[in-house]
C-alpha cells in the first residue's frame, strides 16, 4: 500500500476542491465531455451473416444504414468480423474484410442469368423462370438416366449425368439438407465450391 506524504494529500484534495469550486461557478467539463465523437455504428442495423468467399466460412457482422422510414433507402455501410462467431473471433482475412466493395460493385450480379445455346449473350431472367428451368431439366435428365439396377441386378439407384456443385458458406443445417437432397435424387457427382 502506497503511503501518502502531507505535501501530496493537500495536493490532491485542493485540485478535488478547486474542481466542484469550478462546477459550483457553472464552468464544468460537460461542454468537453459532449464534444466527444458519438460511436459512428450506433444509429445503424447490425444482421449477423457468414462471409461467402471460402470455406473457412467466417462470421460477419452488416451494419445497415435507414431504419425502415418512408424514403429511407437502406444501404450497407459498414462489416467487419464477428467476435461472438466461434471460426473467426472478430477477425477478416484481405477478401472478408473488403466485403462492402462487393455489396456496393456494379459488377454484382443480382439476379439469374441465362445464355441460350448458340448465343453469345447472359439475359437476365426472373428467379421463378430460372428455378422452373432447373426443375424441368433435371427432370427430364433424370427421367432418361436414372439407373436402379445394374445389368447383373445390383440395386444403385443411382444417377450420374446430373451433377451439384454447393456453396461454401452453407451452415451446417443447409449443409446436411443439401446432402440429403441431392442423395435423395440419387445424384452422385456432388462437390463443394470450397474446393474449386
Ligand atoms: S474472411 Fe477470408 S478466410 Fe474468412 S470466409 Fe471470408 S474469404 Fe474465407
Amino acid at each position: 500500500m502506497n503511503h501518502m506524504g502531507r505535501r501530496q494529500f493537500f495536493k490532491i484534495t485542493g485540485g478535488t476542491l478547486a474542481g466542484s469550486s469550478m462546477a459550483l461557478l457553472g464552468i464544468a467539463p460537460e461542454p468537453a465531455q459532449a464534444a466527444v465523437r458519438q460511436y459512428k455504428l450506433a444509429k445503424m442495423k447490425e444482421t449477423r451473416s457468414t462471409c461467402p468467399y471460402c470455406s473457412v466460412a467466417c462470421g460477419i457482422l452488416i451494419y445497415t444504414l435507414g431504419d425502415g422510414a418512408k424514403n429511407a433507402e437502406p444501404s450497407v455501410m459498414h462489416i467487419e468480423g464477428d467476435h461472438d462467431h466461434p471460426v473467426n473471433r472478430g477477425t477478416l482475412c484481405p477478401k472478408g474484410a473488403g466485403l462492402v466493395d462487393f455489396i456496393h460493385s456494379p459488377n454484382r450480379l443480382k439476379q439469374p442469368e441465362y445464355r441460350a445455346p448458340g448465343s453469345d449473350r447472359w439475359e437476365p431472367i426472373s428467379w421463378q423462370d430460372a428455378f422452373e428451368r432447373i426443375a424441368r431439366l433435371m427432370k427430364e435428365d433424370r427421367d432418361e438416366n436414372f439407373v436402379r439396377r445394374t445389368e447383373d441386378g445390383k440395386l444403385v439407384n443411382r444417377w450420374i449425368t446430373t451433377g451439384m456443385l454447393a456453396a461454401s458458406a452453407s451452415s451446417n443445417e443447409v449443409g446436411y439438407i443439401t446432402h440429403k437432397v441431392i442423395r435423395s435424387l440419387g445424384i452422385l457427382p456432388f462437390d463443394n465450391q470450397a474446393r474449386v
